[in-house]
């Protein structure tokens, strides 16, 4: 049986706008700030004798490994899932995301009293503003729910622990044996290993180990790329005293390409900073020590690209010190040769397909791959289907997120290239000659009122389309425009 991903993502009532299909969806039953879920933890799964045989395995109990296991369950399909992390049970923290049409979409097909509680417990997101050294030069209309990555999991958890699906904590996969369809896992002080039947679903994220056990024993190919940018995080908690209307919580605020500044569902505050190599602030972003010169330099720093945020909402020293211990994170953009390197292993979410934070698609990517591999499983179909299905659009998410990060952390003349090509497009749309952009038809308003959710395959086409002639007139006016504005540096 071969799938297309066309057939699978349009199995979606057809005839509806994903905002008709969200508004059939129950009324909200909590308020946004409802903070921490918390979910007991079952009775532990029977530990593992070594050398037992399971069927179909799910590596990775994030977002995508998540999804993929309840709709095996759902179908009645034998599934085990391994977690290197221990089992929480007070879900809320990691970090805010914000789930686009793409991952309700995909969540909806485990069906929707996830939606419900997405909508319960989310803070709804209604603009992007784009702000440069302290102005808003853009704000476009946007439609998405924020929620915590740690609370998008604990919802699908409940799910996947209710339909009594073992899950394996503190089990970390260390090798897996191509010939013998063998994979080790280390837990506590020892290693097993177990034999999988069915098929091995890599969703063990942007670091994956079954990615790289493919790479270096199946003949997979891997590209990949930094993020570009070294993020650090800070936090503070919503303040008590009106804010202005420039600082709303129904906004996230990009701040050039510097970092980003939203509200989590619970009212606190983040920034999200990370400066490139070569800024002569950068310095700031790797210092770990909260010093009263640090957190100076720090307030400096925002000065120039956040001060609004700095003067309501991380407002003094102490919300600042937050920042120097916070943890320094990044991550890469990745594509795989293929999504199914073997006829018995699958690879999805970040460990397939990668972005980065700025392009706003890395939960929705997941859940989508991960819908369409639980999907053609669960209805017998084989990695293959899936790889069929969806490496063209694995590919172009890729293509997307490499075009995110030139805007981001490119150089002068491709971000130059970039906002030349934005601005005339932007331009043709208000005169009706451009329906929208890739944008429009991701986190902009226009994606939900869609009959359907675009492939990242059709996107990427629609942006070459529209850059064709653009970005490189762009990149030719770039030595003229740089000399004359300077602001894409
Ligand atoms: C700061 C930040 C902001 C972000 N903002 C957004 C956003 O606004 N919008 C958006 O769409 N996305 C965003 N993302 C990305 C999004 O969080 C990820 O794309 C998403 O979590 C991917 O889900 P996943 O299930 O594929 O992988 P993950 O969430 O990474 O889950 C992988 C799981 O596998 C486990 N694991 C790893 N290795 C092993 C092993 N060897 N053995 C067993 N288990 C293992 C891990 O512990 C983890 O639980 C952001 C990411 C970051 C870091």
């Amino acid at each position: 049986m071969t799938f297309t991903a066309g057939q699978v993502l349009l199995e979606a009532p057809q005839a509806q706008t994903m905002v008709e299909m969200m508004a059939k969806i129950p009324a909200v039953v909590e308020q946004a700030g409802s903070g921490a879920l918390h979910l007991e933890a079952p009775a532990p799964a029977a530990p593992l004798q070594d050398q037992a045989r399971l069927h179909h395995v799910v590596m990775g109990a994030g977002p995508g490994g998540l999804l993929t296991a309840l709709l095996l369950a759902q179908a009645g399909k034998k599934v085990t899932v391994f977690e290197m992390r221990e089992r929480p049970t007070n879900f809320y923290g990691s970090f805010p995301v914000v789930l686009n049409t793409r991952g309700l979409q995909a969540l909806s097909k485990a069906g929707t009293d996830i939606i419900a509680r997405i909508k319960s417990i989310a803070r709804p997101v209604d603009s992007i503003g784009i702000m440069n050294k302290n102005k808003t030069v853009a704000n476009t209309p946007t439609y998405g729910m924020c929620i915590m990555r740690d609370q998008a999991m604990a919802l699908l958890l409940k799910e996947v622990e209710a339909l009594g699906v073992p899950i394996h904590w503190q089990h970390k996969l260390v090798q897996v044996d191509m010939n013998d369809k063998k994979i080790t896992l280390e837990r506590g002080g020892e290693s097993i290993s177990l034999f999988v039947d069915g098929c091995l679903v890599g969703t063990d994220g942007n670091y994956s180990k079954v990615r790289r056990e493919c790479e270096e024993k199946a003949g997979l190919k891997v590209e990949m790329q930094e993020w570009g940018l070294t993020m650090r995080f800070v936090k503070a908690p919503n303040p008590s005293t009106p804010l202005p209307a420039e600082v709303d919580g129904s906004c996230h605020y990009v701040l050039g390409s510097d970092g980003y500044v939203c509200q989590h569902p619970d009212g606190t505050w983040s920034m999200s900073y990370g400066l490139q190599e070569g800024n002569p602030d950068a310095d700031i972003v790797n210092a770990t020590e909260a010093t009263p010169e640090n957190v100076a330099a720090l307030r400096r720093v925002m000065e120039k690209q956040a001060a609004v945020f700095l003067k309501h909402v991380f407002t003094d020293d102490e919300i600042l010190k937050g920042f120097f211990d916070s943890k320094a994170f990044n991550g890469h953009i990745l594509r795989c040769s293929t999504l199914a390197p073997t006829d018995w292993i699958a690879l999805a979410g970040d460990a397939a397909h990668a972005v980065a934070p700025y392009t706003g698609e890395g939960i929705n990517s997941s859940l989508e791959s991960a819908s369409i591999l639980g999907t053609i499983l669960a209805k017998n179909g084989t990695v293959n289907d899936y790889a069929a299905a969806r490496d063209v659009d694995a590919q172009a998410a890729y293509e997307f997120a490499t075009r995110n990060k030139s805007l981001i952390a490119g150089n002068a003349s491709q971000k130059c290239a970039s906002t030349f090509t934005m601005a005339i497009v932007g331009l043709l749309k208000k005169r009706g000659c451009v329906r929208g952009t890739i944008r429009d038809f991701t986190l902009g308003q226009m994606a939900s009122t869609e009959d359907r959710v675009w492939r990242y395959s059709e996107l990427v086409e629609l942006d070459n389309q529209q850059r064709k002639c653009l970005y490189p007139t762009g990149q030719l006016c770039f030595p003229i425009c740089c000399r004359c504005c300077g602001k894409c540096d």
